[in-house]
């Protein structure tokens, strides 16, 4: 019988989704009226990678009033300020899909329309040229908070969850630590009603957070909801992941590197470097895959390469019944564009807008579910992106290259190409800007650009150009080394 009177909330899984949800859900529900409870298993384990992010954690770590510099000493953090792309779109190109603004505000169009206006006029100089956060990157430096540079972390994933649980538990969430062994359902197939523990204990709960990982204990295992195959568009299918030690200079920015037959992750920590292999297995070995991995870092490995298999796609609803599914239980995205954590701290606020009193309304579920899957299908579309404006000469290349991309994308290709217009719907999660440096970064040339752009005179558009570059030139100067601004104001190591 139940003797709280409670609504019980059980989170299935101690990774970072997990104690994101935990974390989350604690600072917003009363815990007069809601048990929240974790399960994890020790003898299981996290996935143990996912170690970039996009600007939108602060606001996550703003929500649990969690201290910055705190928060990068204990997970060995480093800035970010976008992503560089090398050997994507050719194998010559490198590009930076930075945070922040590219220009200016200027006029009644927006900037790029100036600046391949002034690719017309012979002005040489790229788009990145006009990125603060890309001229910082390249620079190694980093500075706040007077240089206004949007940025996110790079933090170890073997750290984070476990940062995440200091501050969870303290605000009531129960941890329990065993194995989960079967799932009860209110009769044949109902809700989910308990989860059994391998020492015999059942824990009941109203509402079930799956954050179980890629194996989707209670949303697939239980409820066998389904799943999206989207691997005739992003056909990577596996992943090795090895740290090694550290370089001389400490990049503010997280690199991707195309190889022959995917690409190569680099997150700069403090203390070490994390890398990985993701590839796709039809058109590379294992071995080859991990030699080329080794062969590329930037200094010794900490360890072998692990391996990691997946499916890209997503649950056929991320809400099924009285479960929903966040982080790799959800669904997978490859970490190009580093948003799979995001997406989960996307999801819990969402779940908090439509969170249920008592059992879910299926209007609740059917919203929630449509919410998502248009922001992952976006996301998907950003990364297909990537992949499918290439001219490179491997076979994975050109079979990217020749594939049907969903309309979505294709409609969003059309419009740049033609006049290099970037159209943004509802709250998809990358804007114009991230679109337009991906775009042109990968080689897309629009054919024209906006008519005002034509309204200032040649000369007026050169000293636009000219007066923005050393701006943002002085502008990085002035900022600090990023290595030096962590040993001032949050080396690891010293909490
Ligand atoms: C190769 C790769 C690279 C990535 N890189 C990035 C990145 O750079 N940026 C980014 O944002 N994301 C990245 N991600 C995604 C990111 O790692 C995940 O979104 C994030 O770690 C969340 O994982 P999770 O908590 O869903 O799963 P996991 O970390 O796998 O956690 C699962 C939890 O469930 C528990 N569990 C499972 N079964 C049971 C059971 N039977 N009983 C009890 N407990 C159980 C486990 O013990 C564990 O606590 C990457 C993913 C991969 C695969």
């Amino acid at each position: 019988m139940q003797t709280d009177p409670r609504q019980r909330i059980v989170i299935v899984g101690g990774g970072t989704a997990g104690w994101i949800a935990a974390a989350t859900l604690a600072r917003y529900l009363p815990v007069q009226r809601y048990a929240i409870t974790l399960i994890e298993s020790d003898e299981i384990g996290i996935i143990g990678v996912g170690e970039a992010t996009i600007p939108q954690i602060r606001l996550l770590n703003a929500a649990l009033g969690i201290d910055e510099y705190a928060f990068m000493r204990a997970t060995h953090a480093t800035y970010k300020l976008g992503i560089e792309f090398v050997g994507w779109g050719n194998s010559q190109r490198r590009y930076m899909h930075a945070f922040g603004a590219v220009g200016r505000p200027t006029g009644q169009v927006p900037f790029h329309n100036y600046w391949l206006r002034g690719q017309t006029l012979g002005e040489t100089a790229p788009l990145d040229a006009y990125a603060p956060n890309a001229q910082a990157g390249w620079a190694n430096r980093f500075g706040k908070p007077d240089s206004e540079l949007p940025y996110a972390f790079h933090f170890d994933a073997s750290r984070y969850a476990g940062f995440l649980r200091t501050i969870a538990e303290p605000r009531g969430v129960a941890r329990i630590e065993g194995r989960i062994v079967a799932v009860h359902r209110e009769g044949e197939a109902g809700d989910v009603q308990s989860v059994q523990l391998a020492d015999g204990q059942t824990i009941a709960g109203d509402l079930f957070i799956d954050c179980s990982g890629f194996r989707g204990l209670l949303i697939e295992g239980a409820l066998a909801t389904g799943y999206d195959d989207w691997t005739h568009w992003l056909p990577c299918d596996r992943a090795l992941a090895v740290p090694c030690a550290n370089a001389p200079a400490l990049t503010p920015y997280t690199r991707s590197t195309a190889h022959e037959a995917g690409w190569q992750w680099r997150i700069p920590l403090q203390h070490r470097v994390g890398n990985g292999h993701v590839y796709c297995s039809a058109h590379v070995s294992d071995e080859a895959a991990a030699a080329t991995l080794l062969a590329n870092l930037d200094g010794a490995p900490l360890a072998d390469p692990r391996p990691i298999r997946f499916t890209t796609g997503r649950r056929r609803k991320f809400w099924n019944r009285n479960v929903v599914a966040l982080g790799l239980a959800a669904g997978f995205l490859e970490p190009l564009e580093s948003t799979s954590i995001h997406m989960v701290q996307s999801a819990i606020e969402r779940l908090i807008r439509y969170l249920p009193k008592g059992r879910p309304e299926a209007a609740d579920c059917a919203a929630y579910n449509a919410e998502t899957v248009f922001e992952w299908e976006r996301v998907r579309d950003f990364i297909i992106l990537h992949y499918h404006a290439n001219t490179r000469d491997e076979p994975f290349w050109r079979q990217c290259a020749a594939m049907t991309v969903p309309d979505s994308l294709a409609e969003k290709l059309a419009l740049f190409a033609a006049n290099g217009r970037i159209t943004r719907f509802n709250e998809e999660l990358f804007a114009e800007v991230g679109w337009l440096q991906v775009l042109v970064g990968q080689g897309i040339e629009p054919r024209g650009y906006h008519p005002l752009a034509d309204s200032q005179s040649p000369q007026e558009v050169r000293e636009l150009l000219g007066l923005l570059r050393q701006v943002i030139a002085r502008q990085v100067a002035a900022l600090p080394d990023h290595a030096a601004f962590i040993a001032q104001h949050c080396p690891s190591g010293t909490c």
